[in-house]
């Protein structure tokens, strides 16, 4: 059984979220999209409003669950028996950061991470960029799942 966190803040989840949560569901038996609870962190959207974005956008998938966890990963991990994370990568400023994370993680705890890349008509979306939009007044349902906000 592949069981794998897909850690993040998905303040708002995007397409380029959903582009690798889409090409990591055959790899994986399950899935469990873990919102990471930060308390010194300033969020745009509510932890109930992230979660409510998760689930309308995969409300058919039954690989996929949306749970929220505070501490390290790695234990959250342990403590649902999954034994792979999955995170994607953008660019080499997202390689560099991510991978002294893996590294660590790994040593901590021996889980592997899994890395996708972007395809490229997504690799430009962040979650930033989409709060700025928002925050401005645009149009931001370009970079969003359909109908969640
Ligand atoms: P975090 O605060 O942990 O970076 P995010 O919600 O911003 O949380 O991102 C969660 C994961 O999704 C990270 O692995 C990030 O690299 C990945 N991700 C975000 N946007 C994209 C994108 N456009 N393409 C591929 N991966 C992405």
């Amino acid at each position: 059984m592949r069981k794998a966190v897909f850690p993040g803040s998905f303040d708002p989840i995007t397409l380029g979220h959903v582009d690798i949560i889409n090409r990591a569901i055959p790899l994986f038996d399950e899935i469990v999209i873990a919102i990471g609870i930060n308390a010194d962190k300033k969020y745009m959207y509510s932890l109930e409003e992230r979660i409510q974005f998760i689930k309308k956008t995969y409300a058919r998938e039954t690989k996929i669950s949306v749970e929220t966890y505070s501490g390290l990963t790695v234990d959250y991990c342990k403590k649902i028996k999954a034994t792979f994370i999955l995170r994607g990568l953008r660019n080499p400023a997202d390689f560099e950061f991510e991978k002294a994370i893996a590294i660590t993680n790994r040593k901590l705890s021996g889980i592997e991470t899994v890395f996708l890349l972007t395809s490229a008509e997504t690799s430009f979306i962040s979650s930033s960029i989409v709060r700025d939009i928002i925050r401005n007044n645009g149009d931001a349902s370009l970079l969003v799942p359909k109908g969640i906000l």
